[in-house]
């Protein structure tokens, strides 16, 4: 047959990854290319084993396939696509081929295992912790779904701006930040799912340009959906911090998330514990949820339990308004517990180890 492995590879270089941005042979995902008589059968590698990417992609290549072979006037019987996945973790491909964000020493995703338990809140706390205590850092919030930073971080003042087909992070309170709520109507990330989702977060995560960073801070969705796969599969990461709230009735959630990372080969730096405890004018602590709940989980699991956040309705009001430097003048105790919860991170973050076991999700 006329079609040769050229021309079939001048198809498919027509078809572009989402994800790199580069069309899959540029991109190295074209595995293999066989003819046999008139049919062909192509494999292409993905990120991920179960990548939502499959199905767009077979019906791309189908098409592009079907499009040359009618200009070769060549005959196609059938054209089979297989997949297969590079089912090293980012760690381990970062030893030999390119890291993304070359600029960042240290990223630590901030998972939960349900909304509303202060994922995001303790997210911004921990980057601006980090920040005031001299480092370097960016905060990615990674919360597709619903994102937050916005808000908390009072991004509504700020203009996205792009360079070189890279988005620039905005600077602010002494961090950079991005975010796909700035990028889109906040109503529409919502509805995304599958494909548009996963690309979606691996622009973000892949395409920023981020200063030198000692660390990048991930706010990832609550649950265990598929971007934290997708985040394990492209940066990678130093580790995973876990947030729950006191009540028994909350552990299960978070126990679940612990699993997901310890599942994805991402070692679980520990465990924070938020609305801990109040903290009145007086200084009187009063426990409302049941203070000590994630301490207990933590030390049952075998985590690092990296201290309590209390509640406290300032901190409330500094998230509606985008001012999260207003939580460290609430009160002395607050302010001590955020920088005791970073210095715990500092230290636990310093011991992990760079290389991490390969994924052994499929
Ligand atoms: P998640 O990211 O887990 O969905 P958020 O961080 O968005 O949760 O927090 C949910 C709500 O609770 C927000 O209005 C936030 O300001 C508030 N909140 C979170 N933690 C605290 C706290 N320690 N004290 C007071 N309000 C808090």
């Amino acid at each position: 047959m006329a079609l040769q492995s050229a021309n079939l590879r001048k198809a498919l270089g027509k078809i572009i990854d989402p994800d790199s941005g580069k069309d899959i042979v540029t991109a190295g995902m074209v595995k293999d290319i066989k003819t046999a008589g008139d049919a062909i059968s192509i494999e292409i590698e993905l990120a991920a084993a179960d990548s939502p990417m499959q199905t767009r992609f077979s019906e791309q290549i189908e098409q592009a396939i079907r499009a040359t072979s009618s200009e070769c006037k060549e005959i196609v019987s059938t054209i089979e696509v297989t997949f297969t996945a590079d089912t090293r973790s980012a760690n381990e491909r970062v030893k030999d081929e390119t890291n993304p964000l070359p600029n960042v020493k240290k990223i630590i995703a901030v998972g939960a295992g349900k909304g509303g338990v202060g994922k995001s809140t303790v997210a911004t706390t921990l980057a601006i912790g980090l920040a005031r205590q001299g480092h370097k850092v960016g905060l990615l919030d990674g919360d597709i779904y619903g994102p937050s930073m916005p808000t908390m971080l009072g991004l509504y003042r700020e203009e996205s701006k792009s360079e070189e087909g890279f988005l620039l992070p905005f600077k602010v309170h002494g961090i950079e930040a991005m975010t796909i709520g700035k990028l889109v109507e906040p109503d529409r990330a919502l509805i995304w799912r599958g494909p548009r989702a996963h690309s979606a977060f691996s622009q973000l995560a892949t395409q920023t340009k981020w200063g030198e960073l000692d660390y990048l801070i991930v706010d990832l969705p609550p649950g265990t959906g598929d971007v934290p796969l997708s985040l394990a599969q492209l940066l990678p990461l130093t580790g995973a911090v876990i947030v729950c709230t006191p009540q028994v009735v909350a552990q299960d959630d978070a126990r679940r998330a612990v699993r997901m990372f310890q599942q994805l080969g991402v070692p679980v730096l520990g465990l924070v514990e938020n609305m801990s405890y109040f903290v009145a004018d007086d200084s009187k602590e009063y426990d409302i949820f049941g203070r000590g709940g994630g301490e207990q989980m933590a030390a049952a699991m075998n985590l690092e339990y990296l201290g309590g956040i209390p509640i406290h309705p300032d901190m409330r009001i500094a998230a509606d308004s985008g001012e999260p430097l207003r939580n460290w003048a609430i009160n002395e105790t607050m302010s001590n517990a955020f920088d005791a919860v970073c210095n715990n991170l500092v230290a636990t973050a310093q011991n992990a180890t760079p290389d991490r076991p390969t994924l052994t999700v499929s």
